[in-house]
């Protein structure tokens, strides 16, 4: 029954039969996110482009060339937005959010939408779980944020993942690094890709991420930005080591951790899942202690983390996890006959005003056909009406597990559900 339209490239339908999967999740992250409390921000799903212009960066890959921009009828310059970080930090400046108790601890659900060429774990629309801390640079916020992700994988039961770190100093080491990398990769410079000689001129760091197996293979021999932070990044990052220990979070030092995005700085981090393939990295994070000047507002300390609900759905299905199973509602109603069928949508309204889940196939006449519909909806117990146990005000109450039925008394069928 294909018909003539599909979805955009990139995108997907969440349908009624992955759906609870992604309900799962979302439940088990805002479950997670309470027990540190942490609070939801929601933004909205456009913003103006110059948001992730001047913060992202205007020669990031994303922004250059995987933003969604456009103008609106009046002319503004719009963009879908491609990261949560941004956005939520121009909320904080915009709602004074520092002035107020309780708000520096975010999350946030929803979808991200990049214009890059999809594949497995990567896709023009996905969407994202994230936390944001805007309040402090102590090593000990970045280490709480670090733990809540580890602790929501932990929850989930995800089991093959690895926590790598790594600290990108601020711009007082980068000067050097940058100027240490310069004259590292020059000598490689045709062998680098069209991206990286770029990349060279304007974020030297940037190459240290590359995908390109070339790339990857020049940058493999790098000098390590590790060697380059000054005093206080150093204490900062050897502070973030020492409380990863104390709560028993494993992780392994990466110094190729970068982060695509122009405003980290210091603490970078990534969980990264060996059985996902190329598009591996579950949940990025970091620091970005100049992101809110950078956007206007004054100084403010933030660090956290997004992470795919796909790569995350992949994974755990690759593990073999559960997602708590599937929708089912506790009672199927079979309705038989004209008269029952009519009684059926008063029994149905009072269930449902009881808090029990019921459901009911209309366009389904005989016996057979509903008490099939009622077996497939895999429902705990099937009442049945007819004419006969409407006389009587009876109706039949039959356990779909074990087959076994009882007539009771129409008036006590929901203190009997309840009992049940
Ligand atoms: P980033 O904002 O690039 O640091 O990404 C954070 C996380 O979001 C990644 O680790 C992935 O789990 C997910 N992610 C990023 N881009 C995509 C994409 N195009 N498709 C699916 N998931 C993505």
């Amino acid at each position: 029954m294909a018909g003539k339209y599909k979805v955009p490239r990139g995108t997907f339908d969440i349908l009624p039969t992955e759906s609870y999967k992604w309900q799962f999740i979302t439940e088990k992250f805002r479950q997670v996110t309470k027990l540190f409390n942490y609070r939801e921000i929601v933004t909205p799903i456009f913003e103006s482009s110059e948001i992730f212009e001047r913060s992202v960066g205007e020669d990031s890959d994303i922004v250059e060339k995987e933003m969604y921009k456009f103008e609106d009828k009046k002319g503004r310059s719009l963009a879908l937005r491609p990261e949560g970080t941004a956005p939520v930090v121009r909320s904080f400046i915009e709602n004074g959010l520092n002035l107020q108790p309780n708000a520096s601890k975010l999350y946030y659900l929803g979808p991200m939408f990049r214009y890059d060429r999809p594949q497995k774990g990567r896709y023009r629309q996905f969407y994202q779980y994230g936390v944001e801390n805007i309040s402090s640079n102590d090593p000990f916020v970045d280490s709480e944020v670090i733990s809540l992700a580890y602790l929501f994988l932990k929850n989930l039961g995800i089991a093959d993942f690895e926590l790598q770190i790594n600290s990108i100093g601020c711009s007082n080491c980068t000067k050097d690094y940058d100027a240490v990398l310069n004259r590292y990769f020059t000598p490689f410079l045709s062998d680098l890709c069209s991206d990286c000689r770029k990349r060279l001129v304007k974020n030297p760091k940037r190459v240290l991420d590359c995908k390109v197996k070339t790339c990857k293979k020049i940058a493999a021999k790098a000098p390590s930005m590790l060697d380059y932070l000054d005093k206080n990044c150093n204490e900062h990052f050897s502070q973030v080591q020492d409380n990863l220990k104390l709560m028993d979070i494993p992780f392994v030092i990466n110094p190729k951790i970068v982060r695509g995005l122009d405003y980290y700085s210091q603490t970078a981090f990534e969980f990264v899942v060996t059985s996902l393939g190329a598009q591996n990295t579950l949940i990025g994070g970091g620091r970005y202690d100049g992101l809110s000047e950078q956007l206007g507002g004054k100084q403010m300390p933030g660090v956290g983390f997004a992470g795919g609900f796909e790569r995350l759905i992949q994974s755990m299905e690759n593990e073999k996890l559960s997602f708590g199973g599937e929708q089912i509602p506790s009672i199927y109603l079979v309705a038989l006959g004209n008269k029952a069928r009519v009684y059926s949508l008063k029994l149905l309204m009072e269930l449902r005003r009881n808090g029990i889940s019921v459901d009911i196939d209309f366009d389904k006449i005989s016996m057979n056909s509903q008490m099939k519909a009622a077996n497939r909806s895999k429902a705990d117990f099937a009442l049945i009406l007819g004419a006969e146990e409407l006389t009587t005000q009876s109706i039949i109450c039959k356990d779909l597990k074990n087959g076994e039925q009882e007539k009771i008394n129409l008036k006590e069928v929901v203190n009997y559900l309840r009992i049940r």
